[in-house]
Formats: structure tokens, sequence, C-alpha cells
């Protein structure tokens, strides 16, 4: 069995004590949003038969509709479209995009920057690669304000009458700032429907999901989309995505995906269907497992004398957990650390890359059974000041629990604590 630094071993000691209301109050979500998820496969009598994969064009794969449904009704919204065709989470949310806006339409993004691999979705006007600016579709963006929070006075000067849809990201991603909690999201939809009536409001909602025991359709919002090798796969299901929403926009969507006229009603599922459906069954209970680790990751952290964000016992309303360092070779020990503890692949030794759709080198600890599957215990920094390392996801609370120990470790080992 590993040894640690008796210094580590202490901490993990007291932030077990320190966490233990915190881990509880993740089971009251957890048990709600199972319940949920399994009293919908109920409502829509979910049996052995759906889960058969289909061929060619898969026109009437009753496993495939039934699972859009209990998507909906999972999701609280009219329509869904979960489908292996997503390539990505980013494939999934251009798809959302493209569904719905319109040469001449504009894109406002109202909690700053986006998404590190959606600025080449958004792209520049004669980019030449088909990106929504290629396509004579504007873009702008409100910064948020000192506070981390929507700066209306500035979106109330952005929108305009072109404003076709505004953009909130329920996670923090790649940044230095709070997630958005459901909460917050009703708030801004009762604001953006003041402002600017017209706006198909949407939400990138990947790694919020399940993390709360509503979801951003629950509470107003026209169309969300998210990877289905994030939260929602439950870590079972081997690709894909999903976009939830009004009808006439999940349509679109459709699509854009397919072709228009066919939209939905083809697309063969092959061998995913259960897995898909599976891994939505697990996925409640998986996400409590990895909210868990995110707790116990920010109090060690925090015991050894780094930033935190969110702080262990702020509320939380995605999977990710953002860890302040030094200077580099803490960041790279960390994610070199949370490497050596996986299941899978721990003998590699991750180093920085340019990744394709990210603007600086980014290093990426990921010992997964689902290539890049993030709801999986996995550690990404790009190697940027102010070295802010993320670690996310976790199947199991105890392979978290190994993993941060072991990024501390690491650090011990090269003299870096
Ligand atoms: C992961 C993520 C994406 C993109 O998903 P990929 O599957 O990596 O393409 C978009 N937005 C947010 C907030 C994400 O966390």
């Amino acid at each position: 069995m590993a040894v640690f630094d008796t210094q580590i071993q202490a901490w993990s000691e007291q932030a077990q004590q320190m966490i233990g209301s915190a881990i509880q109050a993740v089971d009251h979500i957890v048990d709600a949003n199972q319940w949920k998820v399994i009293e919908a496969f109920q409502k829509y009598r979910v049996s052995d038969y759906h889960f058969a994969g289909s061929t060619g064009y898969a026109y009437n794969d009753r496993g495939r509709e039934v699972l859009e449904s209990v998507y909906a009704e999972v999701f609280g919204s009219e329509a869904a479209l979960v489908r292996p065709h997503f390539a990505s989470g980013t494939h999934t949310i251009a798809t959302a995009m493209f569904g719905i806006l319109r040469p001449g339409d504009e894109l406002l993004y109202i909690t700053g920057r986006p998404y590190d691999t959606l600025h080449k979705v958004i792209g520049k006007p004669g980019d030449g690669t088909g990106s929504l600016a290629d396509f004579g579709i504007t873009y702008q963006e409100a910064a948020l304000d000192e506070l981390g929070q929507v700066d209306w006075d500035t979106v109330q000067s952005l929108v305009h009458n072109k404003t076709k849809m505004i953009g909130i990201q329920r996670s923090r991603g790649y940044d230095w700032r709070a997630s958005f909690t459901i909460e917050e999201i009703a708030d801004m939809v009762v604001q953006i429907r003041k402002i600017c009536p017209q706006a198909v409001i949407f939400v990138d909602n990947c790694y919020g999901e399940f993390t709360e025991t509503r979801e951003p359709t629950d509470v107003g919002v026209d169309l969300m989309a998210g990877s289905l090798i994030k939260n929602p796969g439950g870590g079972l299901a081997e690709t894909g995505g999903y976009i939830c929403g009004k009808q006439k926009y999940v349509d679109l969507a459709a699509y854009r995906l397919t072709a228009p006229g066919i939209g939905g009603e083809v697309g063969a599922m092959l061998g995913t269907t259960r897995s898909i459906y599976q891994g939505l069954y697990m996925a409640p209970t998986i996400v409590g497992q990895a909210v868990k680790g995110s707790i116990y990751a920010a109090a060690m952290f925090e015991l050894a004398g780094f930033n935190s964000k969110p702080a262990w016992q702020e509320k939380r309303t995605d999977l990710i957990q953002a860890v302040s360092f030094k200077d580099e070779h803490q960041l790279i020990a960390f994610v070199q650390g949370i490497q050596r503890a996986a299941a899978v692949d721990s003998h590699v030794v991750p180093e920085p890359w340019d990744m394709p759709g990210y603007d600086h080198p980014v290093i990426m600890a990921a010992g997964t059974f689902i290539q890049g599957g993030s709801l999986e215990l996995s550690a990404d920094a790009p190697i940027r000041a102010p070295y802010i390392g993320y670690m996310q996801g976790g199947l199991t609370f105890s392979h978290v629990k190994l993993g941060v120990l072991m990024a501390l470790q690491t650090m011990h080992e090269r003299g870096l604590l």
C-alpha cells in the first residue's frame, strides 16, 4: 500500500474530520437526483429491449426515442437529443449554436470568455474554417465584474435587435472564477427576459449535471448542452453528447446534426444505447463521489497552504476543483501526481503539449477507461501564470483521495511543499 509522508497523512485525518457534514449534504443531493432518474425510467417504462442497438438509418429506434424522453424528463425540458454521434462537448455545443444562429445574428456571452475550445467555433470573420464568424454570425461577450458576477450594465449596453442567443457558461472552466449556481442562473433568466426578450438563452452545462437537484432547463433556460463523457454519462457512456430544451430549438439542433428535414429521426445507435442508459442511471451517484472528492481535495490543498476554489465549505455547482500554485513546477508535480494514482496508465508521465483547440500548452493527467473522460479522475492545467491546476471527477471517492495524496506526495518528494 502506498505510504505517504506523515505530515500529509495528518492533513488527511484532519481534512476528513473537517468535511464530514459537507459530505453528508452531498448524499442528500445524490438521493434526490438518483430517485428522479429512476422515476423517469419508470415513467417511460424502460425495458430490456430498449437497450438493443440499431443500424443503418435507424428509423423508429424505440430505445433511442425513449432515451431522449427520459433525458428530457430528468432535465425538466420539452425535448432532448442524446446521441453518440456528438464527438465531444464542443461538437455538441457548436451544433446547438449553428442550429439556432443565422447570418446576421449575434451571439452574446454574458459570463465572460467562454471555454477555450469554443474560441475557434466562434472564430474570426473570413477565417475560412466555417466558424460562426465565417458564416457572418457576430459575437460579443460581457466580462464578469470584479466580484465574478454578470455585469448587467455592460450586458444592457451590448444587446441590440440582432442579439439572437445569449450564452451562459455554468462551470468555471479554466478560469479562476466561481461557477454559477442554478439559483444564479434562474436570476439571469429573469434579467435576460427583461433586457432582451427575443434571445434564446443557452447554457453550456458541462460538468454541472447532477451537482445540484435542479438543472438550468428547470429554471427557464431555452437550450442547454453537455458531454456524455462528463457527468451524465456516469463513466459508462463511451462517447456522445446531449442537447435539451424547447422542442423547436432541439429540432433545429437536430437538423444541424444530421440534415434539415431528417433531424433526430435517424441515427444508428450501434452498440451504445445500453451504456448511455446505464450511465445516466449511475450518474447521480458517481457525480456525488466526484463532488465528495473535490471537497476533500479543497480541504487538503488548503491545509497544505494553497488557495482552493471553491473552498471546501462553499456550495458547489460543478465538478471542477481549482487549486492555485506558486509556480509551474508545483503545477506539473500536481498533475503528474494525479496520474500516478490512476488505475489505467499510472506508469505514464504526462508532459505539457500544444493540444488542438487550446491557446497555451496544456498538461493533462488522464488515466481513464474512456479517453478524455473527465467524470473520471483527471487533472489539467494550461501552463500559464497564475499557475492554476484544475482537477475533476473520480468514479469513486476513495480514488480521488488517493489522487490528492499522490499529488501532495509528488510535490513533497520534489521538495516543492
Ligand atoms: C469540457 C467542456 C467543454 C467542451 O467539451 P469537450 O468535450 O472537451 O469538447 C465546453 N465547456 C465547458 C465548460 C467544459 O467543461
